[in-house]
């Protein structure tokens, strides 16, 4: 495992780093680190410009870690990221590299968090300060010599800090410490406020430029399929089914859309979760976390909240909807094919977003191929498939564990081992469409004009549009039912099994007495049984459905 190390060991990394290095299971530094390393080891000033995904961490973490004093019970390093989630996955990283350093400890300084303990630990000897900008400053205000001693100062991800807003926090944070440290500045772009921070605040500082769009890309198959707005769920519904992917994230451009397209697959049964700015960073961190260990396989994110997510499980990258521009665009994709993986990324694109794709094809110096909507036959393979890999390894030792209850009970019901094993195979799939008839049925092919393929349910999640005004149900009513409606719906992130959980719970009703449910963009259809009716609303009046009142009222069609 260690020969393959020279590249590290040729850098003159502490041998207590190099150590770590090596444990981690890294071979060969990136080409950033390559670059940077000798710069910072050196006590330059720099500016270092590379892509997400390239391995900016390391090549600041491993020279400051070989250049600080384990013996000095003090902070000596100050690393900024832009958010909560940046500041303790460096946080994290320096902790790694920095195992085989006794003494050494790192503290990750963020908002949220109670600021007693946080100052405790910096006086307490913390040398690597890893925060947040805002959240320094406060502490700035408490204690203005916290930052006396820090001799390296690194901002990560200096774009995205100026774009929160955080330019005057840095030039409190800047004054400070002491003027003889050491400067260094990542960003993936180089705008004009970069410059001009470098220029005020970084001595005579080296460029180290990595030009890696192309390099972060060629590790990702890209492709991309034309698909008419209105049909992008049923398109990514229907490309997960044959896409094999290990987790997947995809982007969106709203946080309503998150929750509206993380709701639609988890109702077809996927592990999938949104991820935006309005769910709290708390919640963000278990989210990320689950699909890190697996809990989760899908999260539908934002630009925004997903910046920096480093999760190596992650196969594919959806762009369910087009990017902003090609830099999001490399940003999105480089969530994948982490550390020299092969990943794949995938792009829906609407008719009029034909020269978005032109675009991103010119700046990433790559074609991205079309592949078309898989039909109903790819499904099916797809589908068989994956029952196929997930039987197999079980037929291994059945037999000898369970043979003889098959003898007994083919004998006892008097059918043939084939009917018994077609009887269990129905239950294990569940329902599921296994033929081609089925599949076809379930599925009906997008057609290249207008409509939405139309889900069986009536859980139709594609926004109705007459002239403006919401079109009417034409479900006729169930027998014995009135039909209620409700102001919530699917673009408050709300699918039928909410408002069925919600209704049986606090309306104490048995799953037969509600009938159809109806969820649309902006309202809800529910049948409820018309005896008792107004005991039932009023018993719902203060029901509340992922946070909203659910004020059901009885619906007059007319
Ligand atoms: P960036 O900050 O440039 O977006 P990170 O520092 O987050 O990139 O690194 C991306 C991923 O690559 C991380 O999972 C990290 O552990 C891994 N990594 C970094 N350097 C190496 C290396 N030399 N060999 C293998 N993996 C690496
Ligand atoms: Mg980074």
């Amino acid at each position: 495992m260690t020969q393959e190390n020279g590249g590290f060991a040729a850098l003159d990394l502490h041998p207590n780093v190099l150590a770590a290095v090596i444990a981690t299971g890294y071979e060969e530094p990136s080409a950033i680190q390559i670059q940077a390393i000798p710069v910072i080891l050196a006590g330059h000033d720099m500016i270092g410009q590379a892509q997400t995904g390239t391995g900016k961490t390391a090549a600041f973490a491993l020279p400051i870690l070989s250049r600080i004093d384990p013996a000095k019970r003090q902070p000596q390093a100050l690393i900024l990221a832009p958010t909560r989630e940046l500041a303790l996955q460096v946080a994290t990283a320096f902790e790694t590299y920095a195992k085989q350093m006794p003494g050494v400890n790192v503290i990750a300084v963020y908002g949220g968090a109670p600021m007693g303990p946080q100052l405790k630990a910096i006086r307490n000897g913390a040398q690597i300060v890893v925060a947040t900008p805002g959240r320094l400053v406060d502490h700035l205000r408490r204690d203005e010599k916290v930052l006396s001693t820090i001799q390296h100062l690194v901002l990560d991800e200096a774009d995205e800090m100026l774009k929160l807003g955080f330019m005057d926090d840095l030039e409190v944070i800047f004054k400070a410490m002491p003027e003889s440290r050491q400067s260094v500045l990542f960003s993936a772009t180089l705008p004009h406020s970069i410059r001009a921070i470098a220029e005020k605040h970084l001595r005579d500082p080296k460029h180290v430029k990595i030009e890696t769009k192309t390099q972060t890309v060629t590790a990702i198959e890209q492709v991309h399929l034309m698909v008419h707005a209105d049909q992008k769920h049923a398109a990514v519904l229907r490309l997960l089914e044959v896409e094999e992917f290990d987790a997947l994230i995809g982007f969106v451009r709203t946080k309503q859309a998150t929750l509206d397209l993380a709701a639609a697959l988890e109702a077809k049964g996927y592990k999938a979760a949104a991820l935006n700015g309005d769910i709290a960073q708390n919640q963000r961190e278990r989210v990320i976390d689950s699909l890190k260990d697996g809990r989760l396989d899908i999260v539908i994110a934002t630009d925004v909240a997903a910046r920096g997510l480093d999760v190596p499980r992650i196969t594919h990258v959806m762009n369910v909807d087009m990017p902003y521009d090609p830099e999001s665009y490399v940003h999105r994709i480089g969530r994948t094919g982490r550390a020299g993986r092969t990943g794949r990324a995938l792009l829906l694109v609407t008719p009029r977003e034909r020269r978005m794709l032109q675009v991103i094809e010119r700046v990433t110096g790559q074609k991205v191929g079309e592949v078309k909507l898989p039909d109903a036959q790819q499904v099916l393979d797809a589908r068989i498939k994956k029952l196929t890999n997930s039987l197999a390894p079980l037929v291994a030792d059945a037999e000898a564990s369970h043979g003889e209850l098959l003898d007994r009970l083919t004998a006892d019901i008097g059918c043939s081992p084939r009917a018994l094993a077609a009887a269990l195979l129905r239950k294990a799939t569940n329902g599921q469409a296994l033929t081609l008839a089925e599949v076809q049925r379930d599925q009906p092919l997008v057609p290249g004009s207008g409509g939405a393929p139309r889900e069986r349910s009536e859980r139709s999640e594609r926004p109705d549009r007459e002239g403006g005004r919401e079109r009417r149900a034409p479900v006729p009513l169930s027998e014995g039912k009135a039909r209620c409606r409700t102001a919530l719906g699917a673009r408050d992130g709300i699918a039928a099994k909410n408002l069925l959980g919600a209704i049986l719970n606090e309306g104490d009703l048995a799953r037969e007495d509600i009938g159809r449910i109806q969820v649309r963009e902006s309202f809800s259809l529910v049948e409820l049984p018309e005896e008792g009716l107004d005991r039932l609303l009023g018993k719902l009046k203060d029901t509340r459905v992922g946070g909203k009142p659910l004020k059901l009222r009885r619906y007059r069609e007319d």
